[in-house]
């Protein structure tokens, strides 16, 4: 009988990639692989690109480098943004034999199955918009106790400094039908929780079918317990849903709007799609419908242009608009982007020094916001226990920690919130 093959996987960039990437993994069980850590000897090594910056092109090589070291004679296969931006570079990456683009990546096992049979360097990059080769992209990836949906792909905002709509191409929603029966099969295998992810997924639509009616659809699926959308944008989130979000359920009061920049001049200079005044605007109107919804948000420093003047500005929206949490991000020129090339450009101190500044915010944004729980009985989803310690999510995404027994996972129970039950990393 021959020895199952071990097979590692390396991910970069998103939460889509890291969706994708585990379902890859539940794809390698099905075929007789095992999985092995990163760290570990493997027969085929897996790297799941980003390239949404040019220190994700550095990290992608660095991993390419080090499974090489690790695997010398394994099969080294290079997937996803990097090769579907540069197909030709990544071909030309010593020790690549297989290179998968974005629409690819589900070719896995054919192609290392060529590969070993022909022994020649397999190349698959299809176009990005190449519609037939989308649905072998649309994927639930199961992490403990959470499934991530993906629903959508693709954009074509166009936002000035972002590499992703030439990498996952034009918007494209999965088959509404298609969607139901997935979330059925994962709420019947055990999920409780179904994250909605995509690229763009306010941008879902199908059929006339868009993201409200998804989110509906999935209310009535018995042992669903909870609904989640992932990151949205602000100007995709309908005042529909979010009224309809506050009479649910299952939908959770917690909303991911990316808003980049506090200054509408970045905005502008970012090809934003909104204002200040319109992302004030949204979040008052979740804040009159769900008054304690988590509202999280990302942030772009060091934007070109982006002056001491207007980073106050920015500083300054930011903590009146009393996000529940940030992720901040340091810009960087991504070549090939229309912001990589525009004059007054900060340098690195300046970035790292007001990504300082604003991480500072952020750590007191998630004490405020968490603050207001204290005291209160919050149904917790715990994850995962070890030597006596569980972990887990509340409705307001904040994650929790608790004495606990093994047979708590996947379970939702009451947790009376306490300062201490917030673990350092939380949200
Ligand atoms: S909305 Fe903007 S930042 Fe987000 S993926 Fe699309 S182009 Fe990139």
């Amino acid at each position: 009988m021959t020895k199952p093959l071990h097979i590692s996987f390396y991910t970069l960039g998103c939460k889509l990639n890291q969706a994708e990437t585990a379902a890859l993994g539940n794809e390698a069980e099905k075929n007789g692989y095992t999985i092995v850590p990163f760290e570990e000897p493997a027969d085929v090594t897996v790297i799941n690109s980003c390239t949404l910056t040019n220190r994700a092109d550095r990290k992608t090589r660095q991993a390419l480098y080090q499974a090489k070291r690790l695997s010398p004679d394994g099969i080294l296969v290079l997937a996803g943004c990097f090769p579907q931006i540069n197909p030709g570079k990544s071909a030309e990456i010593e020790g690549v034999d297989i290179v998968l683009g974005t629409r690819d990546k589900f070719d896995l096992f054919a192609a290392i199955d060529d590969f070993r049979r022909e022994g020649l360097q397999e190349v698959r990059v299809s176009p990005v918009n190449n519609r037939d080769r989308i649905a072998s992209s649309f994927i639930a990836a199961t992490d403990r106790t959470r499934a991530f949906l993906k629903i959508q792909e693709g954009c074509s905002n166009f936002c000035t400094y972002c590499i992703v709509p030439y990498a996952r191409g034009n918007p494209v929603s999965r088959e509404f039908g298609n969607t139901v029966s997935e979330a059925k099969r994962l709420a019947a295998a055990g999920y409780k929780e179904i994250v909605l992810s995509g690229i763009d997924i306010g941008a879902y639509q199908d059929q006339g079918k868009r993201l409200i009616d998804v989110a509906r659809a999935l209310e009535t699926i018995d042992g669903l317990e909870r609904i989640r959308i992932s990151s949205i944008e602000m100007n995709t989130l309908s005042d529909e849903l979010i009224r309809h979000a506050a009479a649910s359920e299952k939908i959770m009061p917690h909303f991911h709007l990316s808003l980049q920049s506090g200054s509408d001049t970045i905005l502008k200079a970012m090809n934003r799609k909104y204002l200040t005044a319109d992302f004030t605007q949204k979040m008052e109107t979740i804040r009159k419908y769900i008054p304690d919804a988590s509202i999280g948000t990302d942030v772009i420093v060091g934007f070109p242009g982006e002056n001491d003047a207007l980073f106050r500005e920015a500083l300054d929206y930011i903590s009146d608009m009393e996000f529940s949490y940030l992720h901040v991000f340091r810009f960087s020129a991504r070549h090939g982007t229309p912001a990589a090339t525009l004059p007054k450009q900060v340098p690195e101190a300046g970035r790292k020094a007001r990504a300082a500044i604003l991480e500072d915010t952020d750590r007191n944004l998630r004490q405020t916001y968490a603050s207001r729980f204290f005291g209160t009985a919050q149904p917790v989803l715990w994850e995962r226990c070890e030597e006596g310690l569980c972990y887990g999510l509340t409705p307001h995404y904040l994650h929790v920690s608790a004495p606990g027994e093994p047979a708590w996972r996947n379970t939702i129970s009451t947790l009376v919130l306490q300062a201490d039950h917030l673990p350092s990393e939380n949200g």
